[in-house]
């Protein structure tokens, strides 16, 4: 039986086949590519499978999705952003092989749950801070994927106290200070100059006043938002991971502060928020759960 794995990252396409213990050096990686994105991931696939009949197939793609219909269709991919039938498009390549697809965040959510922090946890969030804003949401041990598998797009939930514009055509969302695009296109319109999301964190971790400012933002925007979420659904553990997670005390300290300030309603007064161990495999993890859920 050989079950794969596919992440449809914001910047990044990922492939590798699910084992006991997967290192992160089996992990096909490749920059998202800026056309021909199919083409590229049925190569990586290709290449994990590494000449063996697959079985089974699990895809994490960012939202929006049509879990029913196999769709994806993410604002980072150009080509994809009408719609692309990313489950007919697998079955065709493997024939016989167990398709399923789920949100990012989604897979996030059942990787922390069966392999990271939350392992012990019924109720727990789960974001990821990339390119963009990823999160899932387990209530009773089960990982919400709503009506049509987009549960957990608190990227569109709504903070109070800022107005940015988002991709979606809203205002005033998450992803709008916290997504990387976001906090790039805020810096450079402060007149940062440089270029990317990594030297952006990188410039925060050590003070660069604008690229802090950026990230700050992001973590106080973090904050609100999961305090929130954390009334809603009765929870007080958050899984924080992605790369922005790692800029260190320029997130953590406003998130932090924006935590204690907010809050104070007694059931949510005990929220934690802690580092994903599972650096950059969560994705991954969550899609091959997802996959092998299915086989059995
Ligand atoms: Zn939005």
């Amino acid at each position: 039986m050989t079950t794969l794995a596919l992440e449809i990252g914001s910047t990044e396409l990922a492939a590798v086949r699910i084992a006991e213990d997967v290192d992160a050096d089996a992990v096909r990686r490749i920059p998202m590519p800026a056309r021909n994105v199919w083409e590229n991931c049925r190569s990586l696939l290709f290449e994990a499978s590494d000449g063996l009949e697959v079985t089974g197939l699990g895809i994490a793609s960012p939202g929006p999705i049509d879990m029913k219909a196999g769709v994806v269709a993410p604002g980072g991919v150009p080509e994809w952003r009408a719609g692309f039938g990313i489950v007919e498009a697998a079955t065709v390549l493997f024939p016989g092989a167990a398709v399923r697809l789920g949100l990012d965040g989604v897979c996030l959510a059942m990787a922390e749950r069966n392999f990271g922090a939350a392992r012990e946890t019924l109720d727990v969030l789960t974001v990821a801070l990339s390119g963009h804003v990823a999160a899932g949401v387990v209530v009773g041990g089960y990982t919400v994927v709503g009506r049509t598998g987009n549960a957990g797009h608190l990227a569109h939930a709504l903070v109070p106290g800022f107005d940015d514009r988002c991709d979606c055509g809203g205002r005033g969302c998450l992803e709008a200070v916290a997504g990387g695009a976001s906090m790039l296109r805020w810096a450079r319109a402060q007149g940062w100059a440089g270029g990317s999301l990594t030297e952006l964190l990188d410039a925060a971790r050590v003070g660069v006043e604008v690229p802090a400012a950026a990230v700050g933002r992001a973590g106080t925007a973090t904050g609100r938002a999961v305090v929130s979420a954390a009334a809603l659904l009765d929870f007080d553990l958050v899984v924080l991971g992605g790369p922005v997670a790692e800029a260190g005390p320029a997130l953590w300290k406003p998130l932090g502060e924006a935590i204690a300030t907010h809050a104070r309603f007694s059931a949510v007064s005990g929220l934690r928020v802690v580092p994903s161990p599972l650096g950059g495999l969560g994705l991954l993890a969550g899609a091959g759960v997802l996959a092998l859920a299915m086989a059995e």
